[in-house]
């Protein structure tokens, strides 16, 4: 009789495992950006325009553009370099041409998938992005 149930809890044991597995297949282009609108990914330790340190909760504003292969994402600011009114704001400046970016100015990035984690790449901001698409 305790070998039965033993036998059946170990089979139970198993389907659960199998069903874990199967949950954790790999995640389709779809779940992946549906993972980024979530804002489970990225966290910044720090601001990437102002270079505040963040706690926890204090997060970077940004707006994603799904795309494939790649998205692009609009970086505005933490909420130490980017306030809602601009009267306590710090300057913002762009990590890529480092210029202060003007008040309506953002940073752009194109976002794309590596195995295990996704990158945000800096591409420049709106000033020297335009400047470098005149030339
Ligand atoms: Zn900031
Ligand atoms: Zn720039």
């Amino acid at each position: 009789m305790f070998i039965e149930i033993l036998v059946i809890v170990i089979l139970l044991l198993f389907l659960l495992l199998m069903l874990i597995y199967s949950k954790k297949e790999k995640p389709s282009r779809q779940s992946f950006w549906d993972d980024i609108r979530e804002e489970k990914l990225p966290v910044y330790r720090l601001c990437p325009l102002c270079k505040s340190p963040l706690e926890k909760g204090e997060n970077v504003y940004s707006h994603l553009y799904p795309g494939h292969p790649d998205g692009m994402m609009h970086i505005f600011g933490c909420p130490h370099c980017y306030d809602k009114d601009r009267s306590m704001a710090i300057q913002r400046y762009c990590p890529y041409c480092h210029e202060a970016l003007s008040q309506e100015g953002y940073v752009i990035a194109r976002v794309f998938q590596k195995p295990g984690k996704t990158q945000v790449h800096v591409l420049g901001c709106t000033g020297c992005r335009l400047r470098n698409s005149e030339n």
